[in-house]
């Protein structure tokens, strides 16, 4: 891949950045998690990973001055860039004037308010491919993957500790509902390391540029193989349905880890009545897939959480429409 630069010399090179930056009067916000990458080879190292074509439509979330912008629109169809922050925004807008409008379109809004649903239809994207804002990074992917079924791969930059929480196993000590939520949703591809030297200002940890992937199937295998076909031909054929369905089962996965480090049937029943009156059917389904019911929710797969609910969905949907359990 060969790029031109907007102007003749990139704005991820460090003295562009800096002039930037000095030329609008602009002072970084540590609470928008304003850390721009000013390595040129590892904005280009991003756009190879991204493996982007005439044909993608790019979501950007976060695109401050547009250092990953400049290297990864030329390769793509377009770029629907997202920032929150109206100064760089403005800036932003003067550096891409030319192409604004016919190849880059810019939302000027706080990603989290938007509808991605509406977006993803409206532009056509197919992937998302940002440097996340800190604060974001694990709320934003979760919304746009419960939005839209469009958008089906990720390349994002995050930093090392919120990467350490996405991509959390069974058994590691930052496994919790989220790691379940978007695993449900997507599964991890692969990743690469950034330094936080490439990084202006300099975070305290590093980064990893990671591919996430939608999960093409909305049950996994594994948990389809089990399940009697019948009981679940409904849901798969029915959008509507799986939507309430994932709601459902969410609100299951955030009971079992109420309280994380208690055992899942006691972490259950201090949630309330419902979870009380069906102890003694948790807990043999717990030991119906190898799990002694003294089991933490943190040693437990999206698969096992799934076969769990799938066997009490029904009772359990009834009640939550009927009362707050
Ligand atoms: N894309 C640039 C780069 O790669 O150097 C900037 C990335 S910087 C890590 C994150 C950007 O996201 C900042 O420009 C920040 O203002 C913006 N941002 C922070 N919170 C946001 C939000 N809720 N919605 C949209 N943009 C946000």
């Amino acid at each position: 891949m060969t790029e031109k630069p907007i102007n003749s010399t990139y704005i991820s090179t460090p003295s562009r950045t800096m002039e930037i930056l000095k030329h609008f009067g602009i002072k970084l916000r540590k609470t928008y998690g304003q850390n721009f990458l000013i390595d040129t080879n590892v904005l280009k190292k991003i756009a190879n990973f991204a493996n982007i074509n005439e044909k993608d439509i790019i979501l950007e979330i976060g695109s401050g001055i547009g250092s990953l912008t400049e290297i990864i629109y030329q390769h793509a169809k377009k770029i629907i860039a997202v920032e929150i922050d109206t100064s760089l925004s403005g800036i932003f807008s003067q550096i891409f004037e030319g192409y604004i409008a016919e190849k880059i379109f810019l939302i000027k809004n706080d990603a989290m308010k938007l509808n991605y649903s509406e977006i993803a239809d409206n532009y056509g994207i197919n992937k998302c491919v940002s440097n996340l804002p800190y604060k974001i990074a694990a709320p934003i992917l979760l919304k746009i993957l419960s939005e839209t079924q469009k958008i089906t791969d990720f390349y994002v930059t995050i930093q090392k500790d919120i990467a350490e929480r996405i991509l959390a196993k069974p058994g590691d000590k930052n496994y919790n509902a989220f790691s379940v939520k978007l695993n449900f949703y997507s599964h991890f591809v692969k990743s690469f390391a950034i330094s936080r030297s490439c990084f202006y200002p300099k975070p305290y940890v590093d980064s990893i540029t990671v591919h996430i992937k939608r999960n093409e199937r909305f049950l996994p295998n594994s948990v389809l193989y089990k399940i009697n076909p019948l009981i679940l031909s409904d849901i798969l054929k029915n959008y509507e349905l799986q939507i309430s369905f994932t709601q459902d089962f969410f609100r299951f996965v955030e009971d079992c880890f109420y309280h994380r480090r208690k055992k899942l049937i006691n972490s259950l029943s201090l949630r309330g009545g419902f979870y009380k009156d069906n102890e003694q059917k948790i807990i043999r389904m717990l030991e119906k897939y190898g799990f002694s019911e003294d089991t933490r929710p943190e040693e437990i797969s999206l698969e096992i959480f799934l076969l769990l609910f799938l066997n009490i969905k029904d009772e359990y949907s009834y009640f939550l429409k009927k009362e707050d359990i």
